[in-house]
């Protein structure tokens, strides 16, 4: 035990500036850590920022953020100050004074340990507030788009409720593109035509997924259609027509196929889906097999079931006091005094379902 703490005492030599211990010939780890130069501090630091949106530049690229302009202060100081990585323990402590609304200072302590030693460096960042429109808010303001989705009804005008679904579908993609991070999927206009609806949009995804969203909740087809606009940066500009053509017949329509009355249940491209109402199941067919469109289940009223008997049921009519029967199909609930819903087909009645 003694021989080895001798020996140490003995590798152990004199620091040449302060005269403490040192290890071999060099300086102490106090005098060593005075010398470094650990601390590196910007003098400045920008923070770029949309006027209209609030977003913020980082890299180049635009962004949102939830963050408040202290905490925004804060990390931006934070970005300014390069601690060398032989310091451990870095703590660091900001004290923010607010100039102007384009300048804040940051005055910052900044402490560790360097080769086991604690140290301590004081710096003054200076926060820039830089304003300048993103490219979401200046393509918005110039009127930019990319492509248009045109809603239209197949040899007919799209009905309100369809116009009214399919702004509310635009409108929900588009707030899911914004929070997803695609702040250039903007809707720059929807304006209601005499043929439609004509959603405007700033870029070729968002007119890709609002196209399909519709044909999807409401039936019918897309087709795109390109136009060579111009030129940029050596790369063709092309703006796009998504033609969407809402399926001639629309949910709640009664038609009749091939001798049968049906309701539209949803149409997607050419192919319809339909209840057969005399037997109350599902069907598919074609657009083709549509003879003719008898009304809207919007368009039925209300009937009075006065007795049933087997299959039949009789069935007052509210407006003449008349009294029909008819057959009803088969899973429907009908008791004597409830009540039906009926559309007229010339003189004929079909029946639609309990009311
Ligand atoms: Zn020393
Ligand atoms: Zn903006």
């Amino acid at each position: 035990m003694l021989r080895s703490s001798d020996s140490e005492r003995i590798r152990e030599g004199i620091c040449p500036r302060c005269g403490g211990p040192a290890p071999g010939a060099g300086l102490c780890a106090a005098c060593r850590a005075a010398d470094f130069s650990w601390l590196c501090c910007d003098p400045r630091v920008t923070i770029t920022v949309c006027p209209s949106c609030g977003a913020r530049r980082e890299a180049g690229v635009w962004a949102d953020f939830s963050a408040s302009r202290d905490e925004l202060t804060r990390e931006a100081a934070r970005r300014g100050l390069h601690v060398s990585p032989e310091v451990r323990d870095v703590s660091v402590e900001l004290v923010i004074h607010e100039r102007t609304v384009n300048r804040s200072f940051a005055d910052c302590r900044v402490r560790g340990r360097l080769f086991g030693e604690p140290v301590e460096e004081n710096c003054q960042v200076e926060i820039l507030w830089v304003k300048e429109q993103c490219s979401r808010c200046s393509r918005m303001a110039g009127s930019y788009y990319e492509g248009i989705v045109q809603v239209r009804g197949e040899g007919r005008k799209p009905r309100p409720a369809e116009i009214r679904a399919a702004e509310q579908i635009a409108r929900n993609i588009e707030e899911g593109l914004y929070s997803s991070g695609e702040r250039l999927s903007f809707i720059s206009e929807i304006e209601e035509t005499r043929d439609g609806l004509d959603i405007i949009v700033g870029s070729q995804r968002a007119g890709k997924e609002i196209a399909s969203a519709i044909v999807e909740r409401l039936g019918g087809h897309v087709s795109t259609h390109p136009k060579l606009v111009g030129e940029k940066a050596g790369k063709r500009v092309y703006r796009i027509t998504y033609a969407v053509r809402l399926s001639p017949y629309s949910r709640g329509d009664i038609v009749l196929v091939r001798g049968k009355y049906g309701e539209i249940m949803s149409g997607h491209g050419k192919e319809i889906r339909y209840r057969d109402l005399a037997e109350n199941v599902q069907r598919k067919t074609t657009e083709r097999q549509v003879e003719r469109i008898v009304g809207n289940i919007a368009d039925s009223s209300e009937y009075l079931v006065t007795f049933r008997q087997g299959r039949m049921i009789g069935l007052l009519d509210p407006a003449t006091g008349q009294s029909t029967e008819s057959p009803f199909p088969p899973g429907m609930d009908v008791q004597a005094g409830s009540k039906v819903r009926v559309i007229h087909d010339g003189d004929r009645l079909i029946l639609l379902g309990t009311a």
